[in-house]
């Protein structure tokens, strides 16, 4: 596990949900010592709160692909009414989300929400920024409920006051913009702990969203270094999946690398789940979280190729998640001139060419079989390789795959056949091809 800035600890859910920490290495609000969580993966619903039976629906698809915890919006009266009926069938802890009335804050937690997310900002009566610190505190039995300050770059600046707004837009649009967000940024963080702090309710996670990835990484860094309640990362507005994932990835990791961050959300313009999936993904690569199930290793493939890789890992990619719980790795590589050194440290490893695969177990040799049985093939040897594991005749990464490679011309054969037929049908002179 990576080093990891200590925060203090909040906790989200019940004895029915299980209990998720947040952040942890200082004490927490009671002043209980705490050891850092794993960092938690967030995501939020994209139907209607008030529509029951999709909304349980999507939240059991969410928990299901490893969801820790799951934030729904409750812009009406309709929605918080529905809160307790959604509890009652899910069993992941739920955040609701607030952005304008309080009341929707004080109906969440009256139906036993096990986190509030609020912006005070959006809430211009302090009184009633009180009523829900207040409610929050005495949630729970007692024990309280944790809430999540989020200032976003969206929503942060002033929208009712013309004057200041014509001012503050001034100053973000003008040459300072990146500077001047950061500091609106952590003064309004400070504006609203400060509320907080006012009525010791200290069980506070704190957000600072914006679009630009170079913005999230500043303004988490500075907000870091300044406050030790623990980070929920995001980046706002990120896009759709196959764009949002770079931006999401581009922030959060380097924040995450550089042990800052307690919970993440990536944001999709997507299907939520695989806002859960990426973001799994993201904390497996860091060593931040413990895998679950096989890791695939896949060459991108090249000239060299023999066989058809890709279709091939699609399916061994879902047979794996279907069939393997063990964090094991599985290399599935295009040929054997590379693909030995590229699959170094997986458990299990095929190397295909001239429609054959050659399948290994932990640097033993176990199997050399034509291209249409390779999947099959490799997904028994996956599957009697987590039975040993599991049985604890053998240990995951024991061995690191060392492979001397069968020569590239000889019973696999290898892209200089490939490349003398291609010569050969584009009249051009043929490579001599090498005996074995
Ligand atoms: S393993 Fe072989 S086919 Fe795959 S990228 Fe490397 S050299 Fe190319």
């Amino acid at each position: 596990m990576q080093h990891r800035l200590s925060t203090r600890p909040i906790f989200v859910g019940n004895d029915r949900t299980g209990v998720v920490q947040i952040g942890g290495g200082k004490p927490d609000s009671r002043g209980n010592a705490s050891t850092p969580a794993p960092v938690s993966v967030q995501t939020m619903t994209a139907g209607y709160t008030h529509d029951i039976d999709r909304c349980v629906a999507e939240i059991h698809r969410m928990q299901a692909a490893g969801a820790d915890i799951v934030r729904v919006a409750v812009p009406e009266r309709k929605d918080t009414e529905a809160l307790a009926e959604i509890l009652n069938q899910t069993s992941v802890p739920i955040v609701a989300d607030v952005h304008f009335h309080f009341k929707r804050a004080l109906e969440a937690v009256e139906a036993g929400v096990h986190k509030i997310r609020l912006n005070p900002g959006n809430i211009s009566d302090r009184d009633h920024v009180n009523a829900v610190i207040d409610a929050c505190k005495g949630a729970n039995g007692g024990k309280g409920i944790p809430i999540r300050i989020g200032v976003n770059e969206g929503s942060i600046i002033e929208r009712k006051d013309k004057q200041k707004r014509a001012k503050e837009l001034g100053a973000v649009f003008g040459d300072h913009k990146h500077g001047y967000l950061l500091a609106i940024m952590i003064a309004k963080l400070e504006e609203y702990l400060d509320i907080f702090y006012e009525r010791e309710f200290f069980d506070v996670a704190i957000s600072a969203k914006s679009m630009s990835a170079p913005i999230v990484i500043d303004a988490y860094t500075e907000i870091a270094a300044r406050f030790d309640h623990p980070l929920h990362l995001g980046v706002t507005h990120a896009g759709p999946k196959e764009t949002g994932c770079i931006r999401s990835v581009a922030a959060l990791g380097t924040l995450l690398s550089n042990g800052i961050g307690d919970t993440i959300r990536i944001s999709y313009a997507s299907d939520p789940v695989h806002e859960v999936e990426d973001g799994l993904e993201l904390l497996w690569s860091l060593d931040l979280r413990e895998r679950k199930g096989a890791e695939l290793i896949a060459c991108p493939t090249c000239g060299r190729i023999q066989v058809d890789l890709f279709t091939l890992i699609q399916e061994v990619r879902d047979k794996l998640a279907d069939e393997i719980i063990v964090p094991m790795k599985v290399a599935v590589m295009g040929c054997v001139v590379n693909g030995p050194g590229e699959a170094e440290g997986a458990d299990v490893a095929v190397f295909a060419g001239n429609r054959r695969g050659i399948i290994y177990v932990q640097g033993e040799r176990v199997a050399n079989v034509p291209e249409g049985e390779i999947l099959d093939r490799l997904l028994d040897e996956c599957k009697a390789f987590q039975s040993r594991v599991e049985s604890g005749e053998v240990k995951l990464g024991e061995k690191r795959v060392e492979i001397v490679p069968p020569d590239p011309v000889g019973e696999l054969g290898s892209g200089w056949e490939k490349m003398a037929a291609e010569r050969m049908r584009s009249g051009v002179t043929p490579l001599t091809i090498r005996e074995s």
